[in-house]
C-alpha cells in the first residue's frame, strides 16, 4: 500500500482508509448514501412485512420463539423489549460475556432482565480467553478476535441446542456504515454461509497451541452449516425493517429501563451512551486509530451526521477535541489482564501503528499525515 492521501467523505467524517469504505465521484461515502435512500424506504411497509414474517415462528406453547444477541446496550435492549412488548414474541436473551466487564454494563442488564426478560450468560474458560485475548493483541493489535467469534457463535450454538428458529441481529454492518452488499436479502437475512466463508483462513479450530486445545475452542467454533439448516434456524437484521439510529436506540430503552450511562465521557469520544460494557473498547477503538487514522469520535460523529442529528462543522469540533485521545481509564485493569508493563503495551500498539499514515518525528512525536483537520 502506498497511501498518497487520505480522504475524507464531504457529508459525514468518514475516511477512505476504513475498510471496505467506498466513496462515489462526488466524494460521499457510501454509508451516507445508504442513509440517504432510507428516506425513500416506505417503513410502515417495512414493518408489515417484519411482522408476516415473524408470524409463523411465533410460539404458542411457552417455548422460546427467537434469541436476541444481547450485550445490554442500547440498541440489543431496544429490539429486544420491541420483540417482547411491542410484538409479543418470547425471546431468550444470550450474552457472550464481554473481556472485562464493567459496573455500568452489568447494570443495565440486571435493570432489562427485572423487566421479566429470560437471560443466558455465557462465559468461556478464563484462563483461555485470556491466552487468546492477548495473542490476538499481539499478533494482529486487535483484542477482540476471539470475543467476535464467541459473540457470533454462543447465539447460533444456542439456537440450534434449543431448537430455536429466529436469531434478530441488530443492523447489516456493511451496508449500514460501509462496504460492500451482495444483494437487498443480505440486507435482511444474515447468511450463515457467508459468516463461515468469512472465517475461512482464521476458523477458530486453527486456533490450537501448546497451551490451548481443540476442546478448550468450543465456545468459539461457529456450528456445521448442516446442522443450523437442519434446525432451520433463520436470522434476520431488525435494522432492515425498523428506521435505525443509535441516538434514537438511546432515547427509547432509557424510557423504559433504568439505562444508566458511564459516569465520564468516554475516552476517545464525546459520548458515555454507547459501547459501554467492555473495558477492552477503550483500547479497541484506540488501536483502530493507529491502524487506520481514524478513532472512535470520527466513527460516533459520521453516524450521527449521517442521521442529520449533528451537523459535519460540530462533528468536526467534537473530533478536534476527542479523536485519538489515549484511553487511560480502564488502563491499569487491561495490563493486569494482559499481564503486560506499559512499556510492553506501548511497543505492541508502535508495531501495529501505520507508517503509511503516520509520521514520527523527535518534537512532536507521532502525528497522522494526513489528518482530518
Ligand atoms: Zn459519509
Amino acid at each position: 500500500m502506498d497511501v498518497k492521501n487520505i480522504n475524507y467523505c464531504h457529508k459525514c467524517l468518514m475516511p477512505d482508509s476504513r475498510p471496505r469504505v467506498v466513496f462515489n465521484e462526488k466524494g460521499i461515502c457510501n454509508a451516507c448514501l445508504n442513509m440517504e435512500e432510507k428516506n425513500n424506504i416506505d417503513w410502515d411497509q417495512r414493518k408489515k412485512e417484519f411482522i408476516q414474517l415473524i408470524e409463523p415462528f411465533r410460539s404458542r406453547n411457552g417455548s422460546w420463539d427467537c434469541i436476541v444477541p444481547w450485550s445490554g446496550g442500547k440498541d440489543s435492549s431496544s429490539i429486544a423489549w420491541k420483540l417482547k412488548y411491542e410484538y409479543g414474541m418470547n425471546p431468550l436473551l444470550v450474552t457472550f460475556s464481554p473481556i472485562l466487564p464493567n459496573n455500568v454494563g452489568n447494570y443495565n442488564r440486571e435493570a432489562m432482565i427485572r423487566e421479566g426478560f429470560d437471560h443466558l450468560y455465557f462465559r468461556p474458560n478464563q484462563k483461555v480467553h485470556q491466552i487468546l485475548t492477548k495473542r490476538f493483541f499481539i499478533e494482529r493489535g486487535n483484542p477482540k478476535v476471539a470475543w467476535d467469534a464467541g459473540i457470533n457463535a454462543i447465539p447460533v450454538q444456542t439456537a440450534v441446542r434449543h431448537n430455536i428458529k429466529l436469531i434478530f441481529y441488530a443492523e447489516h454492518g456493511e451496508s449500514e456504515y460501509g462496504g460492500k452488499v451482495l444483494d437487498e436479502n443480505s440486507k435482511k437475512i444474515r447468511n450463515f454461509t457467508e459468516v463461515i466463508e468469512h472465517q475461512i483462513g482464521d476458523n477458530p479450530q486453527n486456533w490450537e497451541t501448546e497451551d490451548v486445545s481443540i476442546n478448550d475452542l468450543n465456545p468459539y467454533i461457529y456450528p456445521e452449516i448442516e446442522e443450523i439448516e437442519n434446525v432451520g434456524v433463520k436470522s434476520l437484521y431488525f435494522a432492515y425493517f425498523h428506521r435505525w439510529s443509535m441516538y434514537e436506540n438511546y432515547n427509547y430503552i432509557k424510557e423504559k429501563i433504568d439505562f444508566h450511562t458511564s459516569e465520564q465521557r468516554t475516552c476517545g469520544t464525546f459520548t458515555d451512551f454507547d459501547s459501554l460494557d467492555d473495558k477492552f473498547d477503550d483500547i479497541y477503538y484506540y488501536l483502530q486509530y493507529i491502524k487506520f487514522g481514524f478513532g472512535r469520535c470520527v466513527r460516533d460523529t459520521s453516524r450521527l451526521i449521517q442521521n442529520n442529528h449533528m451537523t459535519r462543522e460540530e462533528g468536526l469540533n467534537l473530533c478536534k477535541k476527542y479523536d485519538g485521545e489515549f484511553p487511560s481509564l480502564w488502563l491499569n485493569d487491561i495490563l493486569n489482564y494482559l499481564e503486560m508493563n506499559e512499556r510492553e503495551f506501548y511497543e505492541i500498539i508502535d508495531k501495529h501503528r501505520n507508517d503509511e499514515i503516520w509520521r514520527n518525528s523527535n518534537d512532536k512525536g507521532w502525528q497522522l499525515k494526513f489528518p482530518l483537520i
